[in-house]
């Protein structure tokens, strides 16, 4: 208890709502200013300044400052710990908050977010969301950026990698549990726990939809797409309690996100209810200058500052001109302060002012800790999903078994984009992975990185089995590595090929960074495995699905188109008007099917697990209540399966054209072999609505057809289904 009733904002016995107001009563209008202010990479020798004299609110240590320079375990909290003591020299003792984009791990690598999204269970993507939090918080990280929610439909652009993919109730549910994970529980109740950072949901809006999938171009959505696949990630986050919320570089309908005020002001802060701090991306404020809407930054601060963007990632346009702009009137200080008020009471609940410093022995203890590596072979296995099995898999014991390809002994390839802390050191590779497990049964494995074709070819040759493990590297994906073609890196399909004309067996593994196209892959080999960049547990997680040792039960999170020209493949598509002959053309382009190669929801399984009819509790459903859509499930094979029940549904009749199928349930059900199970959803009205182009919820009612699939259908649908009919919501009829 604090008994200087003058700095009441100290006293954590006080509210935190008057706390807050008694700071803001004590502040200087530069005071003010500096906590809107986010410092790249500062340095205490240079920087202490700065720091003490309130003028830097958080620092952002982005890649190179920890990484390069300052990593031994506890240095990184020291570094942190020395910034944190300038800034509470400062007059009013306002701590610092230290950012740091700690996507899918930190110093244990989880897999790549849309590897994370193949696993289909929020459970896990909690689970790595919290061990990640562990870990960065030791290193005296208190705010990540992440979770990425956008929608991406286009696998071109490099950032699909950081999603959960291209369907907008998956990315909800991962979304929603990737912050509860990092925030430690719902409603940001567990923010001031040891083990919490605050989250950030981005990069706000429609940031998945860049033209043609190359990076930072511009974005042309309709209102009432924009709400209900775009916004709907982001409804999820806020209402999962996310802490910060990051605005997007592109423009949207020919406006920058930063100077978005009606998607910023009216749709997040008013319709969503977003009551945190809005941080812009990487200098998207001195951007608004490159759009073409200011001349300057202090034009660029103006629309930044009145759109809600309340804290300038880095440019240094509120630091150089927002307290300017306030004296000549052009900003008004009350939306300043209540911009710094949204700062500030992040501050207070988060513990900052309780908990300044990290503890500098903790990143020994937690970094790595076996029970992390354990989570992140779980995941790992998770993410593969087996597209093509003619039964050579899981692996039987063999006389000898020779593994090749770049990706053989990879490692920190493995870990994927947005590692800042990973090491290749730390990586369990393919090959190791498979010695390790494969040596029990007397089974001799051979390696090499197939850079000697003939060397390979030679040792393929000698094997009863081939392992040929090629994909994309990390850096082929990820911010500002969009690509052009889908299909492998050039030359691997034609290594592939020349591996299948000389092994008795060849099983393919792909390692890759987003969806590719993989028809030159077709036939080839006997088996398909497609693992997203797996992480610090990589190779055991792969191989635990090669071996069988975890039934695969990855399914895809986004389609897999034949070839690059027929992206976007959404599966929540809608009609068309002129629907195919099923007899006629196999689609609209004369050259290839409208079909993905592998659909969304596609992986298989060792065994075959066989859907019964859909059974409807009732054939009405009336506003309010609830219809159990079940089926019974069944394990045809002889190995153990993980199946991924998914609910679809379709409305014939609503104010607007609805998809084709809309994802609206998952589980994920153990059969043994020969086991039958019943998979119940509950299939909730609300579930059933949708928004108009102003956010509101509709709900018209009708038909509606509830399919229960092991993946989406092309068209419409796979798998069994049942016709519903739907009561309209009385007030929205
Ligand atoms: C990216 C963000 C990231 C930020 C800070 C930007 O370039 O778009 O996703 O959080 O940099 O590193």
């Amino acid at each position: 208890m604090s008994t200087d009733d003058t700095r009441r904002w100290l006293d954590p016995d006080v509210p935190a709502g008057e706390r807050v107001a008694a700071l803001l009563a004590a502040m200087t209008l530069e005071e003010k200013v500096g906590q809107l202010v986010q410092m790249a990479n500062p340095d205490v020798e240079r920087h202490a300044d700065l720091l003490t004299a309130g003028a830097v609110g958080s620092a952002i240590v982005a890649s190179g400052a920890y990484a390069g320079n300052v990593r031994d375990a506890g240095t990184q909290a020291s570094h942190a710990n020395a910034l944190q003591r300038a800034a509470l020299a400062s007059r009013l003792g306002i701590p610092l908050l230290v950012a740091r984009d700690v996507v899918h791990g930190h110093r244990t690598v989880f897999p790549i977010p849309l590897g994370q999204a193949a696993s289909f269970d929020p459970d896990l993507v909690r689970a790595c969301a919290r061990v990640t939090a562990r870990e960065a918080r030791a290193d005296g990280v208190r705010w990540t950026f992440a979770p990425m929610v956008d929608v991406a439909l286009d696998p071109r652009w490099g950032r699909v990698a950081e999603g959960y993919g291209q369907d907008a109730w998956l990315t909800s549910l991962l979304g929603a549990a990737a912050v509860e994970g990092f925030q430690g529980g719902p409603d940001g109740a567990g923010l001031a726990e040891e083990e919490s950072l605050a989250a950030c949901a981005k990069h706000y809006v429609g940031y998945g939809m860049a033209q043609g999938g190359r990076d930072y171009a511009e974005v042309d959505l309709g209102p009432v797409t924009l709400q209900n696949r775009h916004l709907r990630p982001f409804r999820a986050a806020v209402d999962a309690g996310v802490a910060t919320v990051m605005s997007a570089f592109h423009t949207v309908d020919r406006v920058p996100m930063t100077a978005h005020e009606p998607l910023l002001r009216d749709v997040l802060r008013g319709d969503l209810g977003f009551a945190g701090p809005v941080v812009s991306d990487w200098d998207a404020v001195g951007e608004i200058v490159r759009h073409g809407l200011a001349m300057d930054l202090t034009g660029a601060a103006t629309l930044a500052l009145r759109a809600g963007v309340d804290v300038d990632m880095v440019t240094g346009a509120y630091a150089t001109h927002a307290a300017d702009l306030v004296r000549s009137g052009a900003v008004d200080e009350a939306l300043l302060d209540d911009a710094v008020r949204r700062v500030l009471a992040l501050k207070v609940r988060l513990g900052l002012f309780e908990r300044p410093f990290a503890d500098e022995g903790r990143a020994a203890r937690v970094h790595l800790a076996p029970e992390h590596r354990a989570l992140a072979r779980r995941a790992a296995a998770s993410a593969v999903v087996l597209l093509r099995n003619d039964g050579v898999l899981p692996l039987r014991p063999v006389g000898r078994v020779h593994v090749t390809g770049p990706f053989a002994t990879a490692t920190e390839e493995l870990l994927g984009t947005w590692t800042l802390d990973g090491r290749g050191e730390d990586v369990v590779t393919i090959a190791d992975a498979l010695r390790e497990r494969l040596a029990a049964d007397g089974v001799e494995v051979t390696v090499d990185d197939g850079r000697f074709p003939d060397a390979s070819h030679l040792a393929a040759r000698e094997a009863d089995l081939v392992i040929a493990c090629v994909g994309e590297h990390p850096l082929r994906t990820g911010e500002a590595n969009s690509v052009a073609s889908l299909e492998l890196p050039p030359g691997q399909a034609e290594v592939l090929e020349g591996l299948a004309r000389v092994s008795r067996t060849l099983v393919v593994v792909v390692v890759t960074g987003r969806p590719l196209a993989l028809e030159r892959l077709a036939h080839l080999g006997s088996a398909l495995v497609l693992a997203f960049h797996p992480g610090t547990e990589g190779g055991h997680g792969i191989v635990d699905v090669l071996t069988g040792d975890v039934p695969p039960s990855g399914r895809l999170p986004a389609s897999m188109p034949w070839v690059t020209g027929q992206v976007p493949m959404p599966h929540d598509h809608l009609p068309s008007g002129r629907p195919l002959d099923p007899a006629g053309p196999l689609g609209r382009y004369r050259d290839h099917s409208d079909a993905p190669q592998y659909p969304f929801g596609f992986g298989l399984g060792y065994s075959a697990v066989e859907y019964g009819p859909v059974r409807l509790s009732a054939e009405r459903l009336g506003a309010g209540e609830v219809v159990r859509a079940s089926v019974i499930l069944r394990n045809a094979g002889e190995h153990p399966a993980v199946e991924t029940a998914q609910l679809y549904v379709q409305a014939h009749l609503a104010s607007i054209s609805r998809p084709v199928s809309e994802l609206v349930g998952v589980q994920k059900v153990a059969l043994a072999p020969g086991e039958e199970r019943e998979v119940t959803f509950d299939v909730d009205h609300a579930l059933l609505a949708h928004r108009d182009a102003r956010g509101r919820l509709r709900h018209e009612g009708g038909p509606f057809t509830v399919r229960i699939a092991p993946f989406a259908g092309v068209g419409g649908g796979a798998g069994p289904s049942a016709q519903l009919d739907v009561d309209p919501l009385p007030d929205a009829a």
